[in-house]
């Protein structure tokens, strides 16, 4: 049985269709991430599962149970925003203990949930502060702290950790999930940020124009992207996606003749070479620390290549590129479509 299931879901506002018929599923204990790019309806669709916005088509269904017109508080669902919604005259304590006081939690079991959450995410020595005292990362664990003290088995997190610096995202991202996993919740975490989801999702949902457009681990995205969207939106820098017609490539790259499909080669699976492979000129280098990211042409179509250490280059100079077979992505140039029966030939 599923944590959560949605069923063909849909928000519509007049005109708008921000979510259009999302059905997946998510098993117990799963950190799935619904990630894309701003405004394909990753937020709506949190927000409906989570009851603060009505299911317009379709059903959810919450630990085996139809929840589609439950209210929010019957779900068990516990909810991180992006902008912490902590009350600025409750000190750390309060906050943390808002929802329980609400509920009549008892006294001594509010004491020692609040011990053990504050430990869990090192807030013991700020207890007494107010929200304002508080770093961004501070106030991210009051606001994680919050959700996990009510113990629910389910947590949503809608872009929780977007106001922090890349430092202290990175930092958070781990604690995340290590909380995650130490207490085995089921979370739904919304991002649109690609590096985000890889480095922590079980399981992606890749959205685009309020559709599913892929699902899977983070591993089957980037190795079989479904789609020339997914194949660009992971991975950074994302996939080179080539015409081989538009570069006069057709002849040299696959048997069948055809000019309608395009190619897919990450840049990290490029060669630069002096002998052999497609002729191209280097244009210009973007220096990264570990390696460096060239640009290349081939006619007129940019291609990214990933080569490590350092690359300088002072003016356009004449190289090869390589790639080995198996790194070829086949889409159709029409649908965008992951083609995989188009074979590819070595150069
Ligand atoms: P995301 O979280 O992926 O950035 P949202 O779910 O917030 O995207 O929004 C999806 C689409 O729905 C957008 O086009 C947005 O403008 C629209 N939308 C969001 N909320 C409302 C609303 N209350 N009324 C009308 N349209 C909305
Ligand atoms: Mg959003």
């Amino acid at each position: 049985m599923s944590a959560i299931e949605l069923q063909g879901m849909s928000k519509i506002w007049g005109e708008t269709t921000a979510v259009n018929d999302v059905s997946f599923s998510i098993d117990q204990g799963t950190f799935a991430v619904l990630l894309g790019p701003s405004g394909c309806g990753k937020s709506t669709s949190l927000r409906m599962i989570s009851g603060l916005e009505e299911i317009s088509k379709g059903s959810l269904f919450i630990g085996g149970e139809d929840a589609t017109i439950a209210s929010p508080a019957d779900r068990n669902l516990s909810m991180v925003f992006q902008n912490y919604a902590l009350f600025p005259h409750l000190n750390v304590e309060e906050n943390i203990l808002f929802g329980l006081k609400v509920r009549n939690t008892p006294k001594q079991l509010q004491k020692e949930r609040l011990k053990k959450v504050a430990e869990q995410v090192g807030l013991e020595q700020l207890l007494d502060r107010k929200p304002a005292q508080l770093s961004g990362g501070q106030r991210q664990r009051v606001a994680l702290a919050r959700a996990i003290i009510a113990e629910n088995p389910i947590c949503l997190m809608d872009e929780p950790l977007s106001n922090l610096d890349a430092k202290l995202r990175h930092i958070m991202r781990v604690e995340i999930r290590a909380l995650q996993q130490r207490l085995g919740m089921t979370v739904i975490y919304v991002t649109h940020d690609q590096a985000e989801a890889m480095s922590m999702a079980d399981k992606v949902i890749l959205m685009c124009d309020g559709k599913v457009e892929q699902e899977g681990t983070p591993e089957e995205l980037y190795n079989k992207p479904a789609t020339t969207f997914a194949a660009a939106f992971i991975g950074t820098p994302p996939m080179n996606l080539i015409d081989p017609v538009a570069c006069g490539l057709d002849k040299k790259i696959s048997q069948n003749q055809q000019d309608n499909f395009l190619i897919g080669i990450r840049p990290e699976d490029i060669v630069l070479s002096n002998e052999n492979g497609l002729k191209a000129e280097l244009i210009s280098a973007d220096y990264l620390g570990a390696d460096t990211v060239v640009t290349a042409k081939i006619q007129d179509q940019e291609i990214l290549v990933r080569t490590p250490g350092k690359v300088t280059i002072t003016k356009p100079t004449s190289t090869r590129l390589q790639w080995p077979v198996k790194s070829v992505h086949v889409f159709d140039k029409s649908t965008g479509k992951r083609n995989d029966n188009i074979e590819v030939l070595p150069i």
